[in-house]
């Protein structure tokens, strides 16, 4: 990884996927997430889940993470009416213009703010959470979407719906997966009810299959993604799927 991810941020080894997310209400795809993936040479795909922490250990994240968004845009912008959702890391919160940042890149690829938007986790810990909260307040004022990613894996959920400016909550695969054991309905009862109070909208993914479709639709979550609606794609597929539809 010392050298080989280096490598692959000079020789531009990365490109995103999209997985489509559907509105509750009527079944239409609404967004898609732009999902990160490495074309490691004599290797082949390799996932986030191997390279994303290293990256951000080892002050790598932030040059990947503005390819992505860079990508993420201009393929987006292609696309009719239909937003973009790119995660966007903590570490990334150390550049001190991120909100200027990000607009202007979005500017640049010809995709409007108001189908861009950014999802942050709770895993780790933000550099500065005063100015992450300014960042964040700036991109809503432009128009841009901030969503909380993640919810439930981390243990500061609560606190950081309250102190965060959101539009909207992820459920992660991790809580969602639970829906059937008594604690897990629980956890998810009171972080919809909480989100809701807070007047935010509610992302169910890693939805899987038809009972957590309904068991998380009958709590409130408005918006869906996972395997059961559509598996991550490349953005001709996605826009081949656009045209069917
Ligand atoms: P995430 O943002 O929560 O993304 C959702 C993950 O759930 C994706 O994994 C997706 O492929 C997977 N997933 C979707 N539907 C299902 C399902 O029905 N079942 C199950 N079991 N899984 C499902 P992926 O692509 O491996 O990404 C993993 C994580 O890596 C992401 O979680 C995100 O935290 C991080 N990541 C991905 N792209 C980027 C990026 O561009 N920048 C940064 N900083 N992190 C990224
Ligand atoms: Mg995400
Ligand atoms: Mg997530």
């Amino acid at each position: 990884m010392h050298n080989a991810l280096p490598a692959a941020i000079s020789n531009s080894e990365f490109f995103a996927l999209y997985q489509p997310q559907i509105s509750v209400a009527d079944g239409r795809i609404v967004a898609a997430e732009a999902l990160l993936r490495w074309q490691r040479p004599g290797v082949g795909i390799v996932q986030p889940s191997e390279f994303v922490r290293f990256a951000e250990e080892n002050g790598l994240i932030d040059p990947i993470g503005t390819y992505i968004l860079q990508m993420a845009c201009r393929e987006a912008a292609a696309w009719p009416d239909l937003r973009v959702a790119v995660n966007v890391s903590q570490k990334q919160f150390a550049r001190p213009n991120l909100a200027d940042f990000i607009c202007e890149i979005a500017r640049v690829a010809g995709l409007p703010l108001n189908r861009l938007e950014i999802e942050v986790t709770e895993t780790a810990a933000f550099p500065d959470i005063n100015h992450a909260i300014a960042e964040l307040k700036t991109l809503r004022a432009r128009g841009v979407l901030v969503s909380l990613d993640d919810l439930g894996s981390g243990g500061a959920t609560m606190e950081l719906m309250a102190q965060l400016p959101l539009d909207r909550v992820k459920i992660g695969r991790e809580l969602v997966g639970k829906y059937a054991e008594a604690e897990g309905a629980a956890r998810l009862r009171t972080l919809i009810a909480a989100a809701q109070k807070s007047g935010l909208g509610v992302t169910a993914e890693g939805i899987e299959t038809q009972a957590e479709r309904d068991f998380l639709s009958d709590l409130g979550s408005d918006q869906m993604q996972g395997f059961l609606f559509a598996q991550p794609m490349s953005a001709q597929e996605l826009q081949a799927l656009m045209g069917a539809r």
